[in-house]
């Protein structure tokens, strides 16, 4: 059989996962909290159930769950998406992410995407039959570097990937930033597609730090998907349902795949998280949540040898290991996890390459006794 992704083996969150599992690691590699979700949201999915909501959605997802996320985006970005032919809902952000690129990318397109990134956008493009483009973000600081986008836009350039805030590197987009890629793709027709999955977790407000999503700049949002996941704002990864925001004729594109590669999603979870999001404080709450748990592990970071990358939003904290060990990142993962008993992840495999730049990534979605327990051991560092 000739393998459709030479390139690709078992995902790194697997392995190291399963390592952490074997080793009775901490696990701060995968991204997912160890805490549950608010007993509320139980209580109203199995509420659903309860009243029967347990066969097919329409296959755009139910409406009142639509309609709570456009009045979400309409609250949060000032834009009017309209429920019946702009939002979809998805098995997850990475089902969203995968049905635009099947839903745009051609055979032989290009799709721009910025190194390091999520491990699924560059098998997802190459599966379209698109060649991904990688783009670095500036080494170190992993902002983006706007000359280097605008000169890899060509006439085969179909569309680009966006992630802010970052996975991994836990950077947050500037309006400066998101000016600046609305004037480089204006004079283009390049689709955006814009991953906002940790739209809810951006820090340091105090200073004037917000979630820019495309949703606030209309040059974009005219051509962009917006992407985001309810595992990650209500702390259920494992219910695996997210949503897409995209103007009605990007939205039906996107349907005509979605019918196809999942039909809908979970009925009772989507009724359970309308009723939910009625209240808006849990979203609005959440970065004073994370703030206080990334601000916990920084100050026990800061006693050890490794260097901290900052953590302007999502849940990941970024180390720099040049002072702790001589190993690349990925022997370094599999020897704190083995030996020290923490789990981590490298950066390297958010590379097409594999590019090893000593750094690797800790999730602090994790209760506070888990994060002491990580520290104290890390503490030896
Ligand atoms: N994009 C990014 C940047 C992520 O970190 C994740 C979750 N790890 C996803 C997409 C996928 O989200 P979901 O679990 O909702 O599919
Ligand atoms: N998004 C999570 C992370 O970056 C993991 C998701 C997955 O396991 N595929 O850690």
């Amino acid at each position: 059989l000739q393998t459709k992704l030479p390139a690709v083996g078992t995902t790194i969150f697997t392995v190291m996962s399963t390592l952490a599992s074997e080793k009775d690691a901490v696990n701060l590699g995968q991204g997912f909290p160890d805490f549950d979700c608010d007993p509320k949201l139980v209580g109203a999915v199995t509420d659903a159930m309860t009243r029967g909501l347990n066969q097919y959605p329409p296959m755009t997802g139910v409406p009142v769950l639509r309609e709570a996320v456009a009045a979400k985006l309409q609250n949060l970005h000032g834009r009017s998406y309209d429920a019946g032919s702009e939002i979809t809902i998805t098995a997850g952000a990475t089902q969203a992410i995968i049905t635009a690129i099947l839903a745009v990318v051609h055979p032989g397109d290009e799709v721009i995407v910025l190194e390091p990134c999520y491990d699924s956008y560059i098998p997802n493009i190459e599966l379209a039959g698109g060649i991904a483009v990688r783009v670095p973000l500036v080494p170190g600081s992993f902002r983006p570097d706007f000359d280097k986008i605008a000169a890899a836009i060509n006439g085969k350039t179909r569309a680009i990937l966006i992630n802010s805030p970052h996975n991994p590197s836990a950077t947050v987009w500037s309006r400066e930033d998101m000016l600046r890629l609305q004037e480089i793709l204006a004079p283009t027709e390049v689709l955006l597609i814009s991953d906002e999955v940790y739209e809810h977790m951006v820090f340091d407000a105090a200073q004037g730090r917000v979630h820019e999503s495309a949703a606030r700049f209309p040059g974009l949002a005219a051509r962009a998907f917006i992407v985001s996941s309810f595992g990650k704002t209500y702390h259920v990864t494992g219910w695996k349902v997210g949503y897409v925001a995209a103007p009605a004729a990007l939205t039906a594109e996107f349907r005509k795949v979605h019918q196809f590669n999942v039909f809908t999603v979970n009925t009772p979870v989507q009724h359970g998280l309308a009723a939910y999001m009625a209240d808006a404080s849990p979203y609005l709450d959440l970065p004073v949540f994370y703030q206080r748990k990334r601000d916990l592990f920084r100050a026990g970071l800061a006693k050890t040898r490794f260097k901290l990358l900052p953590s302007e939003g999502s849940y990941f904290q970024c180390v720099d290991i040049s002072e702790v060990s001589d190993l690349g990142e990925a022997d370094f993962c599999k020897w704190l996890t083995t030996e020290i008993g923490v789990a981590a992840i490298p950066l390297s495999a958010f590379y097409g390459n594999g590019f090893d730049q000593r750094v690797v990534r800790f999730c602090f979605s994790k209760k506070d006794e888990t994060l002491n327990l990580a520290l104290e051991r890390l503490a030896k560092l």
